[in-house]
């Protein structure tokens, strides 16, 4: 059973995602990290990340994968580069162009598959696009000053002050939400859940209940 976990940055996907995981003993993909990953392969070649054939050249040179929440590539951890401003900086660029989310969708469908078909998946469009039959679909959401306020407490955002982060927010929503390949929204038969007066554990209970009703 794949649980699909989708919403902007900042909503507490990632953290909910991880508890949810644990909670019922699957395993977790953070879809995010591979666009990320094919933005650094990119930027490490020296490839130009709006052109589409310098991301899928970069992709074809790279051994990916994605154990205990930490990307490998070609078997080193760069988890930590993922987060890098430049990586941030370009990754929706990156995953605006259709060829490069056909393979990255092919790599995270695969990874799901290795897993005998059950993992928590978290990203933006993974109730839409990559697993539209999965049968718990949630969609997080929050306001836009909470988001700004929880990332403000990322390690990636030390030295950013809350307007850059809330301005960065902004652009990457947009860009995500307005590009035409598989757009930020919630599947037809997601459930919304608003996480800007809840706690972590109150939206990771109101996940397991969902999964609860199955
Ligand atoms: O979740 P995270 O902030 O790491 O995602 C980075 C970027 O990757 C997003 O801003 C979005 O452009 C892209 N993304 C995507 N589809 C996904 C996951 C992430 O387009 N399923």
């Amino acid at each position: 059973m794949v649980v699909a976990i989708d919403g902007p940055s900042g909503v507490g996907k990632s953290t909910v995602s991880r508890a949810v995981a644990a909670a019922l003993g699957l395993p977790y993909l953070d879809t995010g990290a591979y666009y990320r990953m094919a933005t650094l392969v990119t930027l490490r070649a020296g490839g130009d990340p709006a052109d589409p054939e310098a991301v899928l050249t970069a992709l074809k040179n790279v051994e990916v994968d994605f154990v205990g929440g930490r990307l490998l590539l070609d078997g080193v951890d760069v988890s930590a580069d993922l987060r890098s401003p430049e990586v941030t900086a370009s990754v929706s660029a990156v995953a605006a162009h259709q060829k490069v989310r056909v393979a990255v969708v092919e790599l995270q469908r695969a990874w799901v598959e290795r897993h005998g078909g059950d993992a928590v998946v978290e990203g933006r469009d993974i109730g839409t696009v990559v697993f539209p039959h999965a049968p718990v679909k949630v969609f997080l959401v929050a306001d836009p000053e909470v988001r700004a306020r929880r990332r403000a407490g990322d390690p990636e955002a030390a030295g950013h002050t809350i307007d850059s982060i809330r301005e960065q927010i902004a652009r990457r929503d947009h860009l995500d939400s307005s590009r035409e390949t598989s757009p930020l929204r919630p599947a037809a038969d997601a459930v919304t859940i608003d996480t800007s007066q809840l706690s972590i554990a109150q939206v990771v209970a109101r996940v397991l209940d969902l999964v609860g009703t199955l």
